[in-house]
C-alpha cells in the first residue's frame, strides 16, 4: 500500500464513517471537525430501507439495539373541508426504518476506535501535492496526508479540488423541517402518525409527518418536512428561521394542511424551525489529486431520496471494501470514482424525479385512484435501487 496517512475533512455522519472502517483496514486516521463537542443540529428523522439498517448492523457501524420506528406504510392524505386527517387518497406500502440523526451520529462517534478524532479544528487549506496532499488547519499548523478524503458537507471545500465545475443547481422549492417530543403532540394519536408515515399533499407541495426515536428524555419524537415550490430565492444556508420566512410557513399551512397535521406542524418551537433551499450537485469525478468526495461533499441529493446519510454510509463502505481488495492508493480511488459517481449521480436524477413529480409539477391528486398512484410512483422511481420504496424488491 503506497500510504497509510489518511486525513479527513469534516466528522459527521461520512467522515465518521469512513475514519471507523479505514481503521480497520489498517490505516492512521486523522479526523478534523470543525464544530466543537457533539453535533446534534444537522437534522432530525434519517429514514432507511430496512435492508440498510440490516447492513449497517452487519458492517458494526450501529448497535443492532439502536432504536429506530419500523414503518410499513405510508397515508396520503389531502385536504377535505375540517375533517381532522383530511381524505385518505392512498397507501403505500414501505419497509421503512426511522432513526434520529444524532443518535446515527453518536453510534459512529462511539466507534472511532484508535481514530484520532479532533473537534473544533477547522481545514482552512487544501494543497495537493505530488505523492501527498497537505491540509492547512485552523490553530495555524500544517499536517501532510497520503490521501485526503473531503467529508465537509454539501457546502464542501474539497469539492472545488475534485470537480471544480461542480455547482449547486436550485431545485425550485425549499424545505422547512422541525420536531418535538412526542408529549407535546395533540391527542390522541392517530393510527396514521402514532404507527405509520403520513403524507399531506397540495397543489406545488406536500407535507411528511413521522415519529423518530428521542435520546433526552428517551422515548420518540414527531419530526416533519414540509416541500413548497417557491419563486422566492433563498440564500445557500441552511438554519433558523427568521420572522418573514416563518409567515411563509403559516399561510401555507392554513391554505393547504388538513386541521389535525396543521396543528402537528404549528406547535413546533419556532426558533427551532429550519428552511433552506433544494439543490442538486451532480459530479463528474469523486477523486483527483490524491482527493476524494464522499457524503454530500460528493453529490448533493434532494432529501426526498432518504438518501442523505445512506450515501454517505455506503460511500464509506465501498471506499473501505475497495481499500481492502486494492490497497493502492491509485487503484482504489480511481475504483471508488467509478462505482461511486454513478450512483451519487443516479440518486441526483431520482431525488429530482420526485421533486417534479410531488413539488414542481404535482398531479390533480384528490382524482387519482390507489391504481393511479401505484402506476405514478412507479413512474418516478423507474430504476431507482436504494429508496425506501423500491418496487423492484
Ligand atoms: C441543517 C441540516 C439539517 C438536516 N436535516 C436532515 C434531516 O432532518 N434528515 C436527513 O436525513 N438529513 C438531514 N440533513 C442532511 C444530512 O445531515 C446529511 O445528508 C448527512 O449528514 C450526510 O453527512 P455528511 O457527513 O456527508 O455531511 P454533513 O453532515 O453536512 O457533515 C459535514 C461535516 O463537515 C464539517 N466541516 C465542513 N467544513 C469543514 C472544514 N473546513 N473543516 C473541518 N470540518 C468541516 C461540518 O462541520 C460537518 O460536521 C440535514 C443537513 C443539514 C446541514
Amino acid at each position: 500500500m503506497n500510504g497509510k496517512r489518511v486525513g479527513i475533512i469534516g466528522g459527521s455522519i461520512a467522515g465518521c464513517a469512513a475514519a471507523i472502517v479505514l481503521r480497520r483496514a489498517g490505516c492512521d486516521v486523522t479526523v478534523f471537525e470543525r464544530s466543537a463537542g457533539a453535533l446534534r443540529d444537522r437534522g432530525h428523522g434519517v429514514s432507511f430501507p430496512v435492508e440498510v439498517r440490516n447492513e449497517l448492523e452487519a458492517e458494526g457501524l450501529i448497535d443492532a439495539r439502536a432504536p429506530a420506528q419500523f414503518i410499513a406504510e405510508r397515508y396520503w392524505f389531502a385536504r377535505d373541508g375540517d375533517a381532522p386527517l383530511g381524505r385518505l387518497l392512498w397507501r403505500q406500502s414501505m419497509h421503512g426504518a426511522s432513526h434520529n440523526w444524532g443518535m446515527l451520529w453518536a453510534n459512529l462517534r462511539d466507534r472511532l476506535d484508535g481514530a484520532d478524532y479532533r473537534d473544533g479544528l477547522p481545514v482552512t487549506g487544501i494543497e495537493p501535492g505530488a505523492d501527498a496532499v497537505t491540509l492547512r488547519l485552523g490553530d495555524g499548523t500544517a499536517e501532510r496526508f497520503d490521501v485526503v478524503l473531503g467529508a465537509d458537507g454539501y457546502q464542501s471545500m474539497a469539492r472545488a479540488f475534485v470537480d471544480p465545475a461542480a455547482t449547486p443547481h436550485h431545485a425550485g422549492y425549499v424545505l422547512w423541517r422541525g420536531g418535538y417530543p412526542i408529549t407535546e403532540v395533540p391527542e390522541p394519536i392517530p393510527d396514521a402518525l402514532r404507527h405509520q408515515s403520513s403524507s399531506v399533499v397540495y397543489s406545488g407541495g406536500h407535507g411528511v409527518m413521522m415519529l423518530i426515536p428521542a435520546p433526552h428524555p428517551p422515548g420518540l419524537r414527531v419530526y416533519w418536512a414540509v416541500y413548497h415550490r417557491t419563486a422566492q430565492s433563498l440564500s445557500p444556508g441552511l438554519g433558523a428561521v427568521t420572522g418573514d420566512r416563518l409567515h411563509g410557513l403559516d399561510d401555507l399551512l392554513t391554505d393547504h394542511f388538513p386541521p389535525y397535521w396543521r396543528e402537528i406542524i404549528a406547535r413546533t418551537e419556532r426558533n427551532t424551525t429550519l428552511v433552506h433551499p433544494v439543490v442538486d450537485v451532480r459530479m463528474s469525478q469523486y477523486a483527483a489529486q490524491r482527493i476524494a468526495l464522499i457524503g454530500d461533499a460528493a453529490t448533493v441529493v434532494r432529501p426526498h431520496a432518504g438518501s442523505g446519510a445512506v450515501k454517505a454510509v455506503q460511500d464509506a463502505l465501498a471506499l473501505g471494501r475497495l481499500h481492502r481488495e486494492h490497497r493502492d492508493w491509485d487503484t482504489v480511488l480511481a475504483a471508488y470514482d467509478a462505482e461511486r459517481r454513478p450512483a451519487g449521480n443516479a440518486l441526483v436524477d431520482l431525488g429530482e424525479r420526485i421533486g417534479q413529480a410531488q413539488v414542481t409539477s404535482t398531479p390533480s391528486w384528490t382524482t387519482m385512484t390507489p391504481g393511479d398512484f401505484d402506476a405514478w410512483m412507479r413512474s418516478i422511481l423507474a430504476g431507482g435501487r436504494l429508496y425506501l420504496y423500491d418496487l423492484e424488491k
